[in-house]
């Protein structure tokens, strides 16, 4: 791919170290190993990104994998969208799509195996009575009375669970680690449990189903994977991950972790996020106001503005949250290079160009992107009546305000320069028609006497208008920190920014967009960028704004 290799990170730093070790022969391993409880965003592609990009840069090998080994939360859907957002991103698995759920049968005659070694056990004590039996981080644990169960028992037991012989929550299976382990996740872990419930790969077959702690690092093993790449919060797992692949005696991964994205005014929980979309706080996983890939893409995001910032956002130990403002700069700096630039009216107000022969009209060439001169011209229309924004127009001007106002001079992008010669208002002082005279001479927006104006304005010919739907979004919180909640009383949704989509029902566009295909982006002149809604119709376009332009406006009036 032709585009910025991350930098080299401490991850990086270990594959090239073991590569010239020859710690794993040369190979390299990674995988991505979603759980399919909800849809892809932001902090995946930064897990994406890193465990294929290495993969590619290393001359490796990267793997998708479900760990599917919830069933009451997982579900086809979110499997067959992962797969759509992890192309969609830029990576192929090529032939290596699996399955924890496909290693059910080996995690079990694993897990005998550790019965076997007297490693495991069957407990029987509820889940509240082992919980309490952990004991703090800073007392030891207490033993289970069931501890000490033959092999035979236990064997017995376990397959007995296996049989559907017991309800959910009668037994479970337990590492037999320590009890009095500094680590209290090798307390006796549990690493299956009874849940009578149908999974949406292996239906009922089973009826006990692994945790994540021992079906991961053992998938990981069946997969032959070298470098088992993970968020920070697994650090404390990692002496469990190597007890279960050393009492095992099979492959033994690497396990690393590195420091999940996080973004300011917004949250990257799929929990949270199938809050959002269940209680209809959001209108769906590809809301353009959430940080799924769905939602980004519908926005308006490529996939290579999010792999360049994934790319940039560094791989380290600590956590930290990353300003959104870095998100937004890396799409600008992509589209600012291929989006064409036309010209639309969020809040039109009617300019009538007195001077101009009634009836008449003309075609005035526009470069479509300064950025790129093989992107060419197009033709945009100019009629004696334009729709401007009304806030590029001000009755009674204070001194810093260089836009449109009554006896000024200022200059229509791409056509002539207008003075502004009467206004008309309506009984309440609204300004309802802006009279202006053009000058002739000043055609494609240059004075052949040198004059200058201070301002550029965009238009758009009324008669050749296109209505159109605009939806402009700002965060989805009003708090940096959705969790920086006052009242106790109230939870992160109370932060939930009210006006994060405000909708313009009647824009006017220059006639060139009501063609665009859904997707298509531009540049609206001084506006930002947008998109072609998937709501979108020829009759009714739908324009999302992916991002404002901040004040790129400002520099271009200046060189213009
Ligand atoms: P969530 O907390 O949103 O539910 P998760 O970690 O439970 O996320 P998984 O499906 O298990 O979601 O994630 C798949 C992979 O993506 C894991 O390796 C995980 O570490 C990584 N990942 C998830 N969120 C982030 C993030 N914010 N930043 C970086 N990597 C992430
Ligand atoms: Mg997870």
């Amino acid at each position: 791919m032709n585009e910025p290799v991350a930098h080299r990170d401490f991850v990086r730093q270990i594959v090239e170290d073991d590569l010239r070790t020859g710690k794993w022969d040369g190979r390299i391993h990674t995988r991505f190993p979603p759980e399919p409880n909800g849809y892809l965003h932001i902090g995946h592609a930064k897990s994406i990104c890193l465990n294929f990009g290495i993969a590619a840069e290393y001359g490796g090998k990267c793997n998708l994998r479900f760990d599917d080994t919830n069933p009451e939360k997982e579900d086809t859907e979110y499997v067959d969208s992962i797969m759509e957002d992890v192309r969609w991103l830029g990576f192929d698995w090529e032939d290596r799509l699996f399955y924890a759920s496909d290693y059910f049968e080996q995690l079990y005659q694993w897990a005998e195996t550790l019965i076997r070694l007297e490693k495991a056990y069957v407990c029987s004590l509820t889940l509240d009575e082992i919980r309490a039996g952990r004991g703090t981080p800073t007392e030891p644990g207490i033993a289970s009375p069931w501890r000490s169960r033959t092999v035979d028992e236990n064997l017995d037991l376990f397959r007995r669970m296996r049989a559907g012989e017991f309800p959910d929550g009668a037994h479970v299976l337990r590492a037999k680690i320590d009890m009095g382990h500094p680590h209290m996740l090798l307390r006796d872990p549990i690493m299956y449990r009874i849940r009578h419930a149908e999974h949406h790969r292996t239906g009922n077959q089973w009826c006990i189903y692994p945790t994540y702690d021992y079906a991961h690092g053992q998938s990981d093993s069946i997969e032959q994977i070298t470098h088992s790449i993970c968020t920070l919060e697994f650090e404390n797992h990692r002496p469990l991950y190597d007890w279960y692949c050393q009492a095992l005696g099979i492959h033994h991964p690497q396990q690393i972790e590195f420091n999940r994205l996080n973004l300011t005014y917004t949250m990257m929980s799929k929990r949270r996020l199938l809050e959002l979309v269940k209680g209809n706080y959001v209108r769906g996983w590809d809301d353009p106001r959430i940080p799924t890939l769905r939602g980004l893409r519908r926005r308006g995001y490529t996939p290579e503005a999010i792999r360049a910032f994934c790319a940039s956002v560094g791989v380290t130990k600590h956590n930290a949250t990353m300003d959104m403002g870095v998100l937004e700069n890396h799409i600008r700096e992509d589209l600012n290079k291929r989006a064409e630039r036309r010209m639309a009216v969020l809040d039109p107000v009617k300019v009538i160009i007195t001077n101009y022969p009634e009836g008449q009209s003309e075609e005035l060439p526009a470069v479509n992107n300064p950025e790129d001169a093989a992107a060419g011209t197009r033709s945009v229309p100019f009629s004696r009546e334009l729709w401007i924004e009304r806030d590029d127009f001000m009755v009674d001007p204070p001194k810093k305000f260089f836009r449109l106002a009554p006896g000024r001079e200022v200059r229509l992008r791409w056509a002539y320069f207008i003075t502004c010669t009467h206004i008309v208002q309506d009984s309440q002082g609204q300004v309802q028609e802006i009279h202006c005279t053009y000058d002739p001479a000043t055609k494609g927006g240059d004075a052949p006497d040198g004059r200058k104006v201070k301002a550029t304005l965009h238009w758009v010919s009324v008669p050749h208008a296109v209505t159109a739907e605009v939806r402009l979004y700002d965060h989805l919180f009003r708090t940096e920190d959705p969790d920086d909640v006052a009242d106790p009383a109230l939870d992160w949704k109370s932060n939930l920014n009210p006006n994060s989509l405000h909708t313009v029902s009647s824009a006017k566009l220059e006639p060139a967009l009501g063609q665009a295909p859904q997707g298509a982006r531009f540049q609206f002149e001084r506006l930002g960028y947008f998109c072609v809604d998937a709501d979108s119709t020829p009759e009714r376009p739908v324009f999302n704004r992916t991002v404002t332009l901040k004040d790129q406006w400002a520099k271009e009036q200046v060189k213009s």
